[in-house]
């Protein structure tokens, strides 16, 4: 999609930092991070919205969802149970869809938002 800055970044026309990628799957650090750990995972797919997907794009949604935790851990945030049975660490992963939604950015993406608190707009 022409002027979509998300696939500017999957054509290496502007730069990101990125973290992953595969075939069909790009993630990079937020230029604008909500917390100590914030990726973006994105198909290199153009689509716009979670609402624009279509079902055969399941597998696709599963494949983001699936590298969250992936990505997650490899940056720190894993949520770890310690002996007591007490949990620490996790991350929170967001998919924004339309306006009211609070998206941003027309080319469908998760957030992966974890590390040391506080983050932005939360405790
Ligand atoms: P959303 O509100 O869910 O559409 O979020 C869009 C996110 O994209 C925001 O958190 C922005 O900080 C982030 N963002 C916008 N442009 C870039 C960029 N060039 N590289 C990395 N992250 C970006
Ligand atoms: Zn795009």
């Amino acid at each position: 999609m022409d002027n979509c800055i998300f696939c500017k970044i999957t054509a290496k026309q502007i730069p990101a930092g990125i973290v992953y990628e595969d075939e069909e799957l790009l993630a990079f650090k937020d230029i604008n991070p909500a917390a100590p750990v914030h990726l973006l995972i994105i198909p290199k797919l153009h689509i716009d919205t979670l609402s624009s997907a279509q079902p055969e794009q399941a597998a696709l949604l599963g494949k983001i969802l699936a590298l969250a935790p992936k990505l997650a851990g490899e940056h720190g945030c894993a949520p770890v149970t310690h002996a007591d049975g007490s949990v620490t660490g996790g991350y929170k992963t967001l998919i924004n869809t339309g306006p009211d939604g609070g998206q941003e950015v027309y080319h469908l993406h998760a957030h992966v938002i974890g590390g040391p608190k506080p983050w932005r707009g939360q405790r």
